[in-house]
């Protein structure tokens, strides 16, 4: 299949899912895991359809920056940030959906705040309490958005999650239902007034079906898309 035929084929899985959960195939935005491709397969991802890209390394966002490639869509960063590279992400992207950690939180604030704009983001929880995974535990979750409510530079949209690698179809949707119980939970405390908690970045290539199913508003899809990754990138 063609890049253009497998966009449209997930945009039709994403609504099927949707309609067997008895929601609006609306709700659920498609989000391009679009590492290591490059600038060309970027634009013509955009030109068939794709709405949001996902980044999860600073030098490709930087890069396909540089080139423009991303015009027509937003850019989300998914991947893992570190304090040295705060600076070139915040500002630079419509969510940062990987935000883990009080410092973290902080020098995103920092940043924001020289900029004068409001940074939006997503919690990032680590609901397999994997141990080489990063990821906020859901107390840290709550504690973290505690925190964000008081930053004047940070909105805090919603939560993130990239559940254990499933041996078999199914798996993590437990996973799921628990993302969607701290998700409402959370989004219950209104620990910042100004916020709005609308956004739950849960499901991949092979998941997102039962992701949709417990309650996803947002899916970010890879090798769904653009087909298998070199095996070194695998992970991203
Ligand atoms: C690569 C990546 C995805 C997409 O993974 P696929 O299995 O290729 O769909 C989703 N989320 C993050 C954070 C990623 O790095």
């Amino acid at each position: 299949m063609e890049l253009e035929e497998r966009i449209a084929a997930v945009k039709e899985q994403i609504a099927a899912a949707a309609r067997a959960a008895g929601r609006n195939p609306e709700e659920i935005t498609l989000c391009a895991a679009t590492k290591v491709q490059s600038e060309d397969t970027i634009r013509r991802a955009i030109a068939a359809g794709i709405g949001v890209c996902g980044e999860n390394r600073v030098q490709e966002l930087n890069a396909h920056l540089e080139e423009g490639a991303y015009q027509g869509a937003e850019v989300h960063f998914i991947g893992h940030l570190q304090r040295n590279k705060v600076k070139y992400v915040v500002g630079r992207v419509s969510l940062i959906q990987s935000v883990a950690g009080e410092e973290l939180l902080a020098l995103i604030e920092k940043q924001a705040a020289k900029l004068g704009i409001v940074q939006d983001i997503l919690i990032e929880v680590n609901i397999g309490a994997e141990e080489t995974k990063s990821g906020a535990t859901p107390e840290q979750a709550h504690h973290l958005a505690e925190l964000a409510g008081q930053m004047e530079h940070i909105r805090l949209r919603g939560l993130m999650a990239i559940p254990p690698a499933a041996a078999q179809e199914g798996e993590n949707r437990r996973f799921f239902a628990e993302m969607r119980r701290l998700f409402v939970d959370m989004a219950g405390k209104k620990y910042d007034n100004e916020s709005t908690m609308d956004i739950l970045s849960m499901g991949m290539s092979r998941d997102f079906g039962d992701a949709i199913a417990e309650g996803a508003t947002l899916v970010r899809i890879g090798t769904g898309l653009f087909g298998p990754r070199p095996a070194n990138r695998a992970q991203g």
